[in-house]
């Protein structure tokens, strides 16, 4: 129902690490996909294949490349048989070796429901409700993402739940939606009113979500990577997680600042013996506007108000980034030059057509 990649004539078999599972992989998805469907913890992020998470060694049988893996594989794991499994459909049964890690293993769900809601949040954020025909039960993460399909958009796209799973309805996700310049979805959904239209979706995918620990913990989102780092502090508020929290939310300008009451409600209900701080940054402030509040890029205003000044310790802190590449590729470079552990940064890149290898 959500192959990307049309129709292969032939279903076949992939063995894993040496026979601790075996799966079968319809003509036409790919190996990741089959993965998910079973049920596997395969490590994945974007699964567009750019980030490479889900990379795996072919040990034997022969598998077609749907994107050049020379995009995101060095030389070396080229040769070694290693691919890409979001970019990997079957051409025989093979035999294929992945490190699990410390992935979800999560039943993906298939649902099918029509917009409920478009909210404007932003001049070119949308909130999309969507209420789905059947409930279900919820065994998403907060931080994690959904793929959604509509009938006369060529491909799926992912976006992030935008609330903690348990502050939904029972049959409804909520997403905050980034008018992309000359993209297909977006440009179809902020064109007219697009209440009413049938939508499949798929959930949940990827890796982007709380790690309990009672550290610190520095989160960073620029745009609509509002969605996911929201999400993730309900959810933080739900548990009543013991750790202090700065949130620091990377805008051009005062239009583009939204969820300010969500943020305000997070900040009074959050665990009473720790602090949530909630920082917004505006990096295209127009000259004249009554704008008194930091200004700048998120990152450079992080370092030098909070890391300069050791007012945010980062060692042993976790980092939790959502939104545009580069953003998070500089925040991940600060957050390390500060002393927080590459690990224990968790992020989700917001990539579209235009940073996927080859386009979609
Ligand atoms: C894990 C994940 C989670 C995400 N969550 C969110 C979210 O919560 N909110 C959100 O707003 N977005 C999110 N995104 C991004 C989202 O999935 C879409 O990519 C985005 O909305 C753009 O979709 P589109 O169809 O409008 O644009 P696309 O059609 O994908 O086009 C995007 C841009 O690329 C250009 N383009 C198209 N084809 C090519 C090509 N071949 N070569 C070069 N450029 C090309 C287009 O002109 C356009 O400017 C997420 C992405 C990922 C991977």
């Amino acid at each position: 129902m959500f192959g990307l990649f049309g129709n292969k004539k032939q279903d076949h078999t992939a063995t894993i690490n040496n026979g601790e599972a075996t799966i079968t992989v319809k003509a036409g998805d790919n190996l990741l996909k089959a993965a998910l469907e079973a049920g596997l913890a395969w490590p994945h992020d974007c699964r567009v294949g750019s980030c490479g998470t889900c990379k795996c060694v072919i040990k034997k049988g022969k598998i077609k490349a749907l994107t050049d893996f020379s995009y995101v594989l060095d030389g070396e794991q080229l040769k070694a048989g290693t691919a890409l499994a979001c970019q990997t459909a079957l051409k025989t049964d093979i035999e294929v070796d992945v490190e699990m890690g410390e992935a979800l293993a999560t039943q993906l769900l298939e649902l099918e429901g029509k917009i409920s809601q478009v909210n404007e949040l932003t001049h070119d954020i949308k909130e999309l409700v969507v209420k789905c025909d059947t409930s279900f039960k919820r065994e998403m993460m907060a931080g994690q993402y959904a793929e959604i399909s509509v009938k006369d958009i060529s491909a799926p796209r992912s976006y992030s739940f935008a609330k903690a799973p348990r502050n939904e309805k029972d049959d409804e996700f909520s997403f905050y939606i980034r008018k992309v310049p000359g993209g297909e979805f977006t440009e179809w959904l902020f064109a007219e009113n697009r209440v009413g239209t049938e939508i499949k979706l798929g959930a949940p995918y990827g890796q982007f979500y709380h790690r309990p620990l009672n550290t610190q913990m520095v989160c960073m989102a620029g745009g609509s990577g509002m969605s996911a780092i929201k999400a993730i502090l309900e959810e933080c508020v739900l548990e009543q997680v013991e750790r202090n929290c700065i949130f620091l939310f990377g805008a051009q300008e005062e239009r583009d600042l939204y969820c300010d009451e969500d943020m305000q409600r997070i900040k009074q209900q959050w665990h009473k013996d720790y602090k949530f701080e909630y920082v917004t940054v505006l990096s295209a402030n127009k000259e004249g506007s009554s704008w008194t509040g930091p200004t700048g890029y998120v990152t450079d205003y992080f370092k030098q108000a909070y890391m300069d000044t050791s007012t945010f310790d980062l060692k042993d802190a976790q980092g939790y980034l959502c939104g545009p590449p580069p953003m998070i590729d500089s925040a991940i470079e600060l957050l390390k030059s500060g002393g927080i552990d590459e690990d224990s940064i968790y992020y989700d890149k917001f990539l579209d057509a235009s940073s996927i290898p080859g386009g979609r």
